[in-house]
């Protein structure tokens, strides 16, 4: 609980943030803003990932104090996990020698932690962590308000989703006047591409395929796809999104090949349809409206499996064979 996290930022002193591998924007700019916060009440703090902060989070303050290292290998009085479904999404393996501290704002993250603080109610951690700086009374600085700013950003699809609320909007405004640029914020996060992301969207928007429904859209990548577009794990990022724009579309999958026959499937829906639970179903999990999983077996067999699963979720029946 919220309170737990104050008294223990209270008492103690060195502390380390972390999140999952492949950090996203809610990941780096939640850790981030609490890094700058704990800063500013005079703590020993280091923020340590598995995987490097991808180039376009680079533009948040702090960025480039990032450790990246396969573990960890210090003792902390405590480490705070951000938005993390369990003890093992870091990739740091002697994390579980540590006190952990679990944020986050995912309904399927299980209270793993020594403290756990769960809020699904909130658009993003980076809302928690404002939160956090209330309850503490501490400033919200320029450095706090970009990495915040961004995690709300990133997580609520630019203030698309349904996780846009008007407590995320508040925020946001004050954010803004704490310094926050928005279209400089903006430029960097969607304006500052590789060539090879958009090369990438081409290739991957160019496999789409549909249900009968019409209400269900599917897109793959395969290694020789992203080694032809010369493409970084990143550059898949987002991807899904796009299928999900057809009107009539209501969930949507992409299959990303990791190697052979082991796949992750990034899960999309509108409104109330639910791939989360989807997801669950093959151990993984996320959100109402966006999450995802991973699966192994031969490509024609994943894809059926995940497809009747959203078929269920958007209760349309499903493809005769
Ligand atoms: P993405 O498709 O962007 O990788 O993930 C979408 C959402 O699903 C994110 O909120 C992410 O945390 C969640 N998610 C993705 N993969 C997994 C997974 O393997 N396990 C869990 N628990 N959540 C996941
Ligand atoms: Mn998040």
């Amino acid at each position: 609980m919220l309170g737990q996290v104050v008294e223990l930022i209270e008492k103690k002193h060195k502390f380390a943030i972390t999140s999952h591998m492949r950090p996203d924007g809610d990941g780096i700019g939640s850790g981030l803003a609490l890094y700058w916060m704990l800063h500013s009440l005079g703590k020993e703090v280091e923020v340590v990932l598995r995987d490097r902060v991808p180039p376009a989070y680079l533009v948040l303050p702090g960025s480039e104090d990032v450790l990246v290292q396969p573990d960890i290998n210090r003792a902390y009085d405590a480490v705070f996990l951000m938005e993390c479904s369990d003890v093992e999404r870091p990739g740091l393996p002697s994390l579980h020698h540590q006190l952990i501290v679990n944020i986050d704002h995912h309904s399927t993250t299980e209270p793993f932690g020594h403290i756990n603080w769960i809020d699904p109610t909130a658009g993003a951690v980076g809302e928690m962590i404002y939160n956090l700086c209330k309850a503490l009374g501490s400033e919200v600085t320029k450095e706090i308000a970009e990495c915040i700013y961004t995690a709300l950003l990133t997580d609520t699809g630019s203030f698309h989703f349904s996780n846009t609320t008007e407590r995320s909007l508040k925020i946001a405004s004050e954010l803004v006047r704490r310094g926050v640029e928005p279209a400089r914020i903006s430029q960097a996060l969607f304006y500052s591409y590789p060539f090879s992301k958009i090369k990438l969207l081409g290739m991957v928007l160019s496999t789409i395929e549909r249900d009968e429904s019409g209400k269900i859209a599917w897109v793959k990548v395969d290694r020789e796809t992203m080694y032809e577009a010369d493409a970084s794990e990143e550059d898949s990022d987002g991807i899904v999104n796009h299928a999900l724009s057809i009107d009539e579309v209501m969930a949507v999958a992409f299959f990303k090949e990791l190697s052979p026959k082991v796949y992750r499937i990034s899960l999309r829906s509108k409104g109330k349809n639910n791939v989360a639970k989807v997801a669950e179903v093959f151990g993984g999990g996320g959100h109402r409206n966006a999450a995802g999983c991973r699966i192994e077996g031969d490509f024609e067999e994943v894809r059926q499996r995940v497809i009747e699963g959203l078929q269920a979720a958007v209760g349309v029946a499903p493809i005769a064979v």
